[in-house]
């Protein structure tokens, strides 16, 4: 492959959202019938769920399967498979829910994007009114007081499709779309699979890293569950090899894989996470959720030892931080804590993506003192907030109810707020009840349970929330 400049060294990787019938399929469709590769002879072009074209001599991914869901599903269970995203909007139907939904989805996954401004062949439409209403969410298209790029199209006609390649290399050129293909072990995605009455269990994989060869077994973390007896492209031809960001199929599958499983044709080291359970763990609320990695089987034990009892141990493993120590730290909402652990650029992004911390040290002492710092930081309670200071000037029994009489002399109390153990349960002013009480402004208070408070006494009132206080 060549390696000129600007030229990213794997191909884009693009999916394509937006609200139903806006017209995602039909732009996907007349893109890949426009431009599919040429080159093979006999091939049955097939639909497996991703294809490849190319434009301008560079080649581009088209994940084929719309819809949230599956991007949801491929996003948290594969890390970021998609590059780019288009948006498609219907001008003669603007904005509609799921259009925002896209947005948020697109946001979620930190993927730049662009807006295809679909069906500008029907009479009569408003390609203004879609700006303004993206506007409104706050999605500012370019020349319009933002940078969001857009192409008007139409797949019906064809028109704007050749400038929507274009537009998506122009974006690649501003993203480090790095060669994935040395790396180890080679892993695919598995976006679509189906047990076929011939061939057996098929499914359509997208390479992630490292080469898919003819003849190479297939393993799921370290289970080996077939061996690569055919290969081929979305165009139907047959190939010895396939490269990062390539759409395939294979047969040879002894079971059917599910979408979003991730497929080596090496045991992988996920496998070393075969003991955790992919699940909510129950934790303690006072002990930090935390993940424990380590270069060496010595560290690991080391460092349990010393740290186990004050923290909820989501997992514990030897190796490369991994995709799956991502997943069972956002499932549980811990932070992944390593020694001397090691951790690629494409799970670091992922992390970045799902708001994982990982933090790694070298000398134990150091590691040690994190974790202390972290369970400190669960058991201390967060300081009550104060919110008032009441003089007390009189203390009344009315129908054997301690009522007591004062003037607040800083804040404002409230309602619900605590004295000590004790809430105030009402609140009165001028013979009026009142919700909020404040400053230099008579009261009469009443608190459950009662607390032994004299004349000229200065209680102090705190919110009563500081639990949730983070
Ligand atoms: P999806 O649900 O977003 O995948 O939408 P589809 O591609 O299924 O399109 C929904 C409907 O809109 C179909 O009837 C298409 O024929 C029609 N459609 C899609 N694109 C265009 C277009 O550019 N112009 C016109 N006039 N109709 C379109």
């Amino acid at each position: 492959m060549p390696t000129k400049k600007n030229q990213t060294t794997r191909p884009p990787i693009v999916t394509i959202l937006g609200h139903v019938d806006h017209g995602k399929t039909s732009i996907l469709d007349k893109i890949r019938s426009s431009n599919l590769q040429a080159k093979e002879s006999g091939g049955i072009t097939q639909n497996i769920g991703a294809y490849q074209v190319t434009h301008q001599g560079k080649a581009i991914t088209f994940i084929d399967t719309p819809g949230h869901e599956a991007f949801e599903a491929m996003r948290s269970r594969g890390g970021q498979i998609a590059d780019i995203a288009i948006l498609v909007v219907a001008a003669d139907d603007s904005v509609k829910p799921q259009t925002k939904e896209s947005i948020k989805h697109i946001k979620k996954a930190k993927i730049p994007y662009l807006v295809a401004i679909n069906k500008i062949d029907v009479p009569g439409i408003n390609i203004a009114k879609v700006k303004t209403d993206l506007g409104e969410l706050g999605e500012y298209l370019e020349g319009f007081g933002g940078n969001v790029p857009f192409v008007e199209v139409s797949a019906k006609t064809g028109e704007g499709l050749d400038k929507l390649l274009e537009v998506v290399l122009l974006l690649v050129e501003l993203e480090e779309l790095t060669d994935t293909s040395h790396k180890s072990p080679p892993t695919g995605v598995v976006l679509e699979s189906q047990l076929h009455p011939n061939k057996g269990p098929l499914a359509t994989l997208l390479v992630k890293q490292g080469i898919f060869t003819l003849k190479d077994p297939l393993y799921k973390d370290t289970k080996l569950i077939g061996k690569i007896r055919s290969l081929s492209l979305s165009s139907g031809e047959l190939v010895q090899k396939a490269m990062p960001s390539t759409p395939i199929q294979i047969i040879g599958f002894k079971e059917t894989p599910s979408t979003g499983d991730i497929i080596s044709t090496k045991p992988s080291d996920l496998a070393q996470l075969k003991h955790i359970e992919k699940r909510k763990l129950k934790l303690d609320p006072e002990k930090p959720n935390i993940v424990i990695k380590a270069a060496v089987q010595g560290g690991l034990e080391a460092v349990l030892d010393r740290v186990k009892d004050n923290i909820n141990l989501v997992s514990s493993s030897v190796g490369p931080v991994s995709g799956s120590d991502i997943d069972v730290a956002t499932i549980n909402n811990a932070q992944i804590v390593g020694f001397n652990s090691k951790i690629s650029a494409s799970v670091k992004k992922l992390a970045a993506t799902e708001d994982v911390t990982f933090k790694n040290f070298s000398i134990i002492y150091h590691l040690f003192e994190h974790i202390d710092e972290l369970s400190k930081e669960k058991k201390a309670p967060p300081p009550p907030k104060e919110t008032a200071q009441i003089k007390i000037k009189k203390v009344f029994n009315i129908d054997g109810q301690v009522v007591f009489g004062g003037v607040v002399i800083k804040g404002k109390v409230s309602v619900g707020d605590l004295v000590e153990n004790s809430k105030v349960v009402s609140l009165q002013s001028s013979k009026e009840k009142l919700e909020v009480v404040k400053k230099d402004q008579e009261l009469g208070l009443i608190l459950s349970p009662a607390l032994d408070i004299k004349e000229e006494d200065i209680i102090i009132t705190h919110s009563s929330n500081n639990k949730d206080q983070d």
